[in-house]
């Protein structure tokens, strides 16, 4: 029987870090992770996998005298990025890397797990390995597939994001959104093209495209309190083929960030006024597609997150930092739109970015991290 030390699970993490693949490509992570969980304590253990979402796996504890049941969310998936730390253990699959940290959040769960099949936990437990985080809406997946009912269903989830800013092992929390929703937006604007040198028989989509980028700077800082903010950029514009001809189309691309589900559906519905506003001006056509491969706001249950918040601040061997949202998106927003939960920080302090091909969070994270989720979830099994 497996006891997963320290020294195990920091193996461990050097394991799934030197293996990592794509959204639901995530097949021998997958098979690794279930060679871990079949090698601990299996008295109060129940593993499911699931046909359509072969790579994800679900493990329950049952709990002593559960009065409820609370799930554990990690992710499993990696990034199309080339490694560039020189670490004995980086990346075996070119082009791929754990630049996220994913490979940290899956340790710390199978650290809890580690902890709790060998201590009953009081409530039940449903830990959830979710791949196609990165792309590909893996929780939204599974929430779908009707993967969470019965004695699957948690009545609170957690769930962790590593955080390079915050010294290692530190837990990092706020009330309200942790991550901000966003959506992906598409943007067509169709006229005539012609000759340069006769702009009357022509309608330009060149003229019309910038006119429309320059109105939508107007939505952030006219028609969105200031308070609490809110993104659009537009990153990509594809118009026109030659200096001397007019472009009778023009395509941009884009993403919209806000930090609450009612903000973004605000700026959502200002950028079509933009564009039919344009469409008439221009006497085009131009169509603003929302497409929904954008992810939810992460946005903490108050009651829930003021609990985690008071233990964390409490707990004398936690190190515990209030923070700011993150502009970036993370799809445990969605499950935490079905379900109440929180989401918070471990510090993992590292000069990369997430993301970035140098990635390279300080292991001493690990344990400290196992330590105060235990300790945390121990403690609110003790609360009615
Ligand atoms: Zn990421
Ligand atoms: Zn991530």
């Amino acid at each position: 029987m497996d006891v997963l030390t320290e020294d195990r699970l920091i193996q461990i993490r050097r394991d799934l870090h030197a293996i990592p693949e794509l959204a639901l490509a995530e097949k021998r992570t997958h098979a690794y992770l279930k060679r871990i969980i079949d090698g601990l304590d299996q008295r109060f253990i129940t593993v499911k996998t699931i046909p359509e979402l072969p790579t994800a796996l679900l493990v329950r504890v049952a709990g002593r005298q559960p009065k409820r049941t609370i799930g554990y969310r990690t992710d499993i998936d990696a990034l199309p990025v080339s490694e560039q730390t020189g670490l004995p253990f980086a990346s075996k699959n070119p082009g791929v890397m754990h630049a996220c940290g994913h490979d940290i959040h899956m340790t710390v769960a199978l650290g809890i797990l580690s902890y709790f099949s060998e201590h009953q936990p009081e409530d039940n437990l449903v830990f959830f390995f979710q791949p196609a985080e990165e792309s590909r809406n893996g929780g939204k997946l599974a929430y779908e597939l009707g993967v969470f009912q019965d004695e699957w269903r948690p009545d609170e989830f957690y769930g962790l994001h590593d955080n390079p800013d915050l010294p290692a092992g530190a837990i990092g929390a706020r009330m309200g959104t942790l991550f901000a929703g966003t959506t992906e937006v598409n943007i067509d604007l169709v006229g005539k093209g012609g000759h340069a040198a006769y702009p009357q028989d022509a309608n330009d989509m060149v003229v019309a495209a910038a006119q429309l980028i320059g109105q939508v700077q107007t939505i952030v800082s006219r028609s969105i309190d200031p308070i609490e903010g809110g993104v659009i950029t537009l990153g990509k514009l594809e118009a026109g083929t030659i200096r001397n001809v007019i472009a009778g189309s023009a395509h941009i691309e884009g993403t919209i960030r806000g930090l609450t589900q009612a903000m973004i559906e605000r700026i959502d519905g200002r950028l079509k006024d933009v564009g039919e506003g344009i469409a008439r001006s221009y006497n085009a056509e131009v169509t603003v597609t929302l497409n929904q491969g954008g992810y939810l706001p992460v946005e903490n249950n108050p009651a829930l997150t003021k609990n985690l918040i008071r233990y964390m601040k409490g707990a004398p061997d936690v190190t515990y930092i209030e923070t700011k949202p993150a502009m970036t998106g993370e799809d445990f927003g969605y499950l935490l739109s079905k379900i109440p939960g929180t989401m918070f920080w471990l510090g993992v302090e590292d000069k990369s970015q997430l993301h970035s091909a140098t990635l390279n969070p300080d292991e001493r994270a690990i344990q400290s991290g196992v330590n105060a989720i235990t300790g945390f979830l121990t403690d609110r099994m003790t609360q009615n």
